[in-house]
Formats: structure tokens, sequence, C-alpha cells
């Protein structure tokens, strides 16, 4: 058994920081700065808040839209449509 280490590195920007000013991804479980400019958090309903490192945001940023906010899909969509009948016509 090890103590708890008092600091870890940030899987955004690899900085040593204590444990107190980093937060964990809800998605990696890696640690990640608690500011806005390594992670997001995003409000949850039913539990704690989400937060995703900007490495997980990355890599599921649309996924992640999908999930999250429906509504902004649905005029997504309707761009798409749009984009994809123009390009249909050149
Ligand atoms: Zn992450
Ligand atoms: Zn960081």
């Amino acid at each position: 058994m090890s103590d708890w280490p008092e600091f870890a590195k940030c899987i955004n920007c690899q900085k040593e920081k204590r444990m107190k000013y980093l937060t964990e991804c809800t998605h990696c479980n890696q640690d990640v700065c608690n500011s806005t400019t390594c992670c997001t958090e995003f409000p949850c309903a039913n539990k704690e808040n989400i937060i995703i490192c900007q490495v997980c945001q990355d890599k599921i940023e649309q996924k992640f839209i999908l999930v999250i906010d429906s509504s902004k899909l649905q005029l997504l969509k309707g761009k798409i449509k749009n984009s994809t009948t123009r390009a249909k016509v050149n």
C-alpha cells in the first residue's frame, strides 16, 4: 500500500499539479487540471457533473454532442441535408 500521491500529472497539459487542483475525467479516469483550459464540466441531471478532459473531448466530441444536445443535432441534420443537396448539384 502506497500513500496517495500529493502530486499528479495532468493528462492534457502534462504539468505536475497538487491533487487539490486536479479532477478526474469521467471518461478516461485520468487526472486533469480543474480548469477550463484542460477539461470541461457538463451538468448532469441525475448524477454528479460529468468532467471530460480535452484529450477525450478531441476523441469523442462529435459523439458527445449527439448525446448531450439533441436539439442542436436537429439543426445540424438540417445543415447537413442542405449541404448534401448542394454537393449533389456539383
Ligand atoms: Zn479523459
Ligand atoms: Zn492541465
